[in-house]
Formats: C-alpha cells, structure tokens, sequence
C-alpha cells in the first residue's frame, strides 16, 4: 500500500505575517529533505497535491457563525466580533487568504483519510496539518480552522474508531473539547504542563464526561523533560490504551516543538526520541494518519519529520550527496544541523523532578483510565 505526502507549493509558500513564528514553508524545506534523503524514490511513495475541504464537511465541528467571520475577514472586512472569536490577534492576524489557506491545509487532512479508508494508503502525512487548538467557534494558537475535529467527526459518522495520539508540546485542547463525551474517539495528548506553557489545560484530571469517561488521556510533563522520560511515559500509556481500544485509523500530530531547540517550549527531546515515539506509533497502528502541527525551528522541525517519515515508510534515509546517514549540512540555508541529534540526557534533581511527575501522571492513569479499558 501506498505512504502519501499531501503538499503542494501554493501551502507551503502562504505566510501569516513575516514576524509570525508559524512557518508553513517548513513543509517545503521537508519535501527537499525527503528528496534529498532518497525517500521518495519508491514507487510506494507519493506525493498528492491536496485540494481544498468542501465547505459543508467543516459545520461537522464548526459554527456557520464563525466560519461567515472567518470568510469576512478574508474580505478585508473587520468587526468587534472578530477579536471575540480570536480573529486579528497577534497569535492569529488576519490575512488574505486566510479561509482559503485553512480549507486546502484542512483538505489534506480529509483526502488523505479517505485514502485510508479506501485501503489506498496505510499511511498520510499533511505536514500544513493539525490545527489542535481551534475552537467549535473561535481561533487560537495558530489555528483556524480545526482539520482534525473536522476530518473525525465525518469519521465517526462513518462508523470508524478512531485514536488520536498528540506528541505536540501544546495539548491537544481543541480536539480534546470536540470530543470530551464520546467513546469514539480515544484522545491521548502528551505535552509540556499547562503550569509552565499555553494552552493553560491538558491535566491528567480532564479525563472526559459522560460516555466519554476514560477516553481523554492527557500527560503533563514537567520543563525539561528529556527522551528517557518521555519514553518512560510513552511506553507505558500509549501500547496497552491502543491495543484494547483496537482503532481503525490512528491521527497523529507529530508537532515537533518538544524538540529541546524549540525556541517556544521547554522540552528537552532529541531526534533519538522522536524515533523511538513514531516506532511505537508505527508498531500498533493499523494505518496512520500523520500531521505536522507545531514546531518553530524551521530545519529541526524538517529533520524529525524526515525522520518520522521514513519509519513510517519502513525506509533508511540515505543521504544522496555524500552517501552516509546523518553528520552532513543539509541545504545551503542551513547554518548546521543533520537528521540526527547527540543524545541528550538531563542529570541530577531536575532530572528527578521530571520522573516524579511523570510517575504521578502514570499512577493517576493506571488506576483511573486503565480499568475503564480493562487493563
Ligand atoms: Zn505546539
């Protein structure tokens, strides 16, 4: 079966204000990476220009009102009430082709479910996708336009399971709200501690309502965290919840700004850990429908995701130039860097505090989440 890369020039290229941190042609920078890494060489690997979401599918999560301001704001039209649903803020100014941007970066999002569905592709990656934190009626935190809660809703009317599995260093908090009573949806959400980063949510405490009790699993980690704990957690949490939940389709929001040179959080991950966590996913995914959310080390983020890409693919990045994995500059741009980081492992007290929290998250799961999947 296919592995697909939804991209197309004119997403990659769009830019919400040139001082904005979000960078969409990161996702060009990794088509070059993919390129030049020959992982794009086998004919299981595609890319697909995505088109844009038709309009109806996003009233699945949306409402009418908020999408009217966001089409208005396109316009070059503003009212009060756009500030009241986030829109012309600093985090999301508005733009032209605002609401065209969201509804092609949303596009690929859905085709590339569809393609999943339809045993076309085992695995998607829209990299210009995986706005998590847009509301049912507002923007927020880079986001518009909320391609996740939009492409599963449709899903769930189609009678899929879904898991959602969120390794952004921000929780997850627009998907987590659209689907808090269902258990349709199993949301696993990793991040850097609302205590110390935005959104201010994602404690392990918000563990869904009604029938959604036991489906919406968040882990706050503490600053600092590096691989070893982070993959302490992984492992613990996310195998057994899978494996019981049995999906059809897994999401994953492959955020790369719990990198430990993200200059907007404060986690310490390296490209070791990046791998060992989509290994995992890789491992007890039926199919995998891959997004690149957050990340703002423009070459960093390109490099996990090349990385990501090929264990999803099964593939070992070669390096077309020189012949050798890793240890080379990559694109004139680039002041340093390869795919591969040096292992970084926190030492000491700090390092302690980090298990500490990580072992409380841990206990409060097992002894509340755990049991409502018969673990
Ligand atoms: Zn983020």
């Amino acid at each position: 079966m296919l592995n697909v890369l939804m991209y197309s020039d004119e997403l990659a290229n769009f830019e919400y204000k040139p001082s904005h941190p979000f960078k969409p042609m990161r996702a060009k920078l990794f088509l070059e990476l993919l390129n030049r890494y020959g992982l794009l060489d086998n004919k299981n690997q595609k890319v697909i220009e995505q088109q844009p979401l038709v309009e109806e599918l996003l009233y699945l999560f949306h409402s009418r009102e908020y999408i009217d301001l966001l089409k208005k704001g396109e316009r070059g039209e503003f009212t009060i009430e756009m500030l009241h649903a986030g829109l012309g803020t600093g985090d999301n100014p508005i733009f032209r082709s605002m609401y065209q941007t969201a509804l092609l970066a949303s596009g690929g999002t859905y085709e590339g479910t569809i393609m999943l569905l339809n045993n076309e592709a085992r695995f998607v990656f829209n990299p210009v996708g995986g706005f998590h934190h847009a509301g049912k009626g507002h923007a927020e935190g880079f986001c518009y336009i909320n391609d996740i809660a939009v492409t599963i809703s449709d899903l769930i009317k189609k009678g899929q399971r879904i898991a959602y599995i969120d390794i952004d260093a921000h929780h997850g908090n627009g998907v987590q709200d659209a689907f808090y009573n269902t258990d349709k949806v199993l949301t696993i959400s990793f991040h850097e501690s609302g205590e110390t980063l935005y959104p201010g949510s994602g404690f392990e405490n918000e563990t869904g309502i009604e029938k959604g009790m036991g489906y919406n699993v968040n882990v706050p980690l503490r600053e600092g965290t590096d691989d070893e704990v982070y993959l302490f957690a992984f492992e613990s949490i996310v195998p057994p919840l899978i494996e019981s939940f049995r999906p059809d389709i897994v999401f994953a929001t492959i955020g790369c700004d719990a990198h430990k040179d993200d200059p907007l959080a404060h986690l310490n991950l390296t490209s070791n850990g990046y791998k060992s966590i989509t290994g995992i996913i890789n491992k007890i995914s039926p199919k995998i429908l891959a997004m690149g959310a957050g990340g703002y080390n423009v070459f960093k983020t390109a490099a996990l995701w090349t990385l990501a890409w090929a264990i999803f693919c099964g593939l070992e990045p070669e390096d077309q130039h020189i012949g050798l994995i890793g240890g080379m500059m990559y694109g004139p741009e680039a002041k340093s860097g390869s795919l591969d980081d040096l292992p970084f492992i926190l030492h000491g007290r700090e390092k302690e505090l980090c298990f500490m929290q990580a072992e409380k998250v841990l206990e409060f799961i097992k002894e509340n989440i755990f049991p409502v999947h018969g673990i």
